[in-house]
């Protein structure tokens, strides 16, 4: 990318990754750059709370696709693990049943084999048999689908060859091409959770998605230590660097456009002048709220539903469950109905599959000793008008969680907890201003939108860009460090084709 010689001036509203990614990048090829977050840190939902010796996640704590994070800090000659350094995770998923099965998930081929081989003769054979589907849809989407951050069919038909496209499983669900490949049920479920990383249902999922777990399997699952909260706090270090002004506790409360032109943003009663405008608040809540579009319009984006939310309890232990992993998986006994009851009833799960973490298991620096402390997240409906959930409904489901994991080998683990921290659909949108409180950004959803997310450029505005989870690639830390990324050089063709 070249230098831009006039320097323009972009503000970028809102300091997560997607806006971080955008604004080291524009930096770095000549633009002046600015960054306006509401809230008081930087990060988003990349967030963190430390209280009596624990250290916890609110948000991400897997991060994948290292290269996607490396590339930002290389564009300027540097070296990421100057800034943030990573650890690889091993296993990289412990799996739970109801019935006192375990299986990890483990990038060491004789680890998996040993593993599987407990799940009967052929559990190997058809995994491996599935890796080898899963690693071709990587192979064909990751040049376009990730790295191009194509944004719709017509970009797709024209960058995709026509043989290529028919290798693109778009022909059965998530789940379906799963369950065609794989015969044993626990596996089924451990793939078909894969759907996590993103928020969806595998069952409403395209199969394409299928290409999840080849992102881990090839590329790893890292943590950062300290906490990930330090991947914040290493591009903040970097953006200092690069002399990027982020203004916190600054939200903006207004677009100010004429006709199909973006000028200017409101901040604490104060206008601030741009040439081009970057939102890294969500797509639809930027449209409704800053640039106040009519019902008509807001119409077009219903496609563009959100992911699920989810329940994100936090607990500080006063003993360590040796049988935990890093990151573990505790299943539902019926994953289709915990599907179906979250993302087609939007009801909230009776019996949900729930992710949770012990970073202690590779860190003992974020809990006291002999202590560890658990982020525990279900995956649950966003706020919807057809179930409007009460605190009480949350706290409930609170409880049948607790109660499942103490059923699930995690004896007296209520009487343990000597710090709780809750976070509900409801705190998540306030804190981020996320559409209805999702967590993933918009869901992926073969009949509503083939997994397509929202495009970087606007339609109606010249000079408006959008990055984050709700806009192609989609959610997850390395999307949008990618989707930033792909926001910079659309800006730098857009300038190319204006003659600026
Ligand atoms: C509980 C949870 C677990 C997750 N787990 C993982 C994981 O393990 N691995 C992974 O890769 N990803 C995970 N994710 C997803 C990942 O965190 C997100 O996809 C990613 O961080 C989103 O980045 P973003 O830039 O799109 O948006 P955000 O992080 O939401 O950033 C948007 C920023 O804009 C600010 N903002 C919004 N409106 C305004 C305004 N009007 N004025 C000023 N500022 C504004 C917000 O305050 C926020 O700081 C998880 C997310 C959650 C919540």
């Amino acid at each position: 990318m070249s230098e831009n010689s006039t320097k323009k001036k972009v503000i970028i509203i809102g300091a997560g990754l997607g806006g971080i990614s955008a604004a080291i990048m524009l930096k770095i090829n000549g633009y002046d750059v600015e960054i306006f977050e509401k809230n008081e840190k930087i990060g988003g939902k990349l967030n963190t709370i430390k209280e009596n010796g624990y250290t916890f996640d609110l948000g991400p704590s897997i991060l994948t696709l290292p290269q996607y994070f490396k590339v930002l800090f290389e564009a300027s000659g540097r070296d990421m693990s100057d800034y943030i350094p990573i650890q690889e995770v091993r296993p990289h998923w412990r799996n739970f049943f109801e019935d006192g099965t375990v299986i990890d998930l483990d990038p060491d081929m004789k680890v998996m084999k040993k593993e599987l081989d407990k799940l009967g003769p052929d559990a190997y054979s058809d995994f491996r048999k599935f890796m080898e589907y899963s690693e071709k849809q990587y192979d064909i989407l990751a040049p376009g689908y990730f790295d191009s951050g194509l944004d719709s069919t017509f970009d797709f038909m024209k960058f995709y060859d026509f043989s290529a496209v028919f290798k693109i499983d778009f022909f059965r669900t998530m789940h379906g091409r799963i369950a065609k490949i794989i015969k044993n049920p626990y596996l089924i479920d451990i793939f078909d959770y894969f759907i996590k990383y993103v928020g969806s249902s595998a069952y409403n999922a395209p199969g394409f998605m299928n290409l999840m777990p080849t992102i881990q399997f090839r590329y790893g699952l890292w943590y950062v230590p300290g906490g990930m909260y330090n991947i914040a706090l290493g591009f903040k270090k970097y953006m200092d660097e690069l002399g990027i002004k982020v203004h916190f506790n600054s939200e903006v409360t207004k677009i100010i456009a004429e006709e199909n032109k973006v000028n200017a943003i409101e901040v604490n009663g104060k206008t601030h002048y741009a040439d081009i405008i970057v939102s890294n608040m969500e797509v639809i809540p930027a449209y409704k709220d800053l640039l106040n579009e009519d019902d008509k319009f807001l119409g077009k984006m219903e496609k563009f539903e959100p992911s699920c939310s989810g329940l994100v309890l936090d607990i500080g232990l006063d003993i360590q469950y040796p049988q935990l992993a890093h990151h573990n998986f505790l299943y539902s006994q019926h994953q289709k109905e915990h599907f179906d009851l979250v993302f087609n009833k939007k009801m909230m799960p009776t019996d949900p599959t729930i992710y949770l973490v012990d970073s202690s298991k590779s860190d003992p620096s974020v809990a006291p000793p002999n202590c560890s402390g658990l982020k525990i997240l279900p995956h649950i409906p966003y706020i919807n008008e057809e179930n409007p959930y009460t605190m009480d409904d949350y706290i409930k489901l609170k409880d049948t969680i607790l109660i499942k994991l103490e059923r699930m080998g995690l004896t007296d683990l209520r009487k343990h907890i000597v710090y709780e921290h809750l976070l509900t659909p409801i705190d998540i949108e306030k804190m981020y201003k996320s559409n209805k409180g999702s967590i993933y950004g918009v869901v992926s959803d073969f009949k509503k939108n083939f997994a397509f997310k929202l495009p970087k450029k606007s339609k109606k505005y010249k000079n408006l860009y959008f990055t984050g989870g709700t806009v192609n690639p989609g959610a997850g830390m390395p999307m949008v460090l990618l989707c930033g990324q792909n926001v910079c050089k659309a800006i730098i063709e857009d300038d190319k084709k204006n003659g600026n």
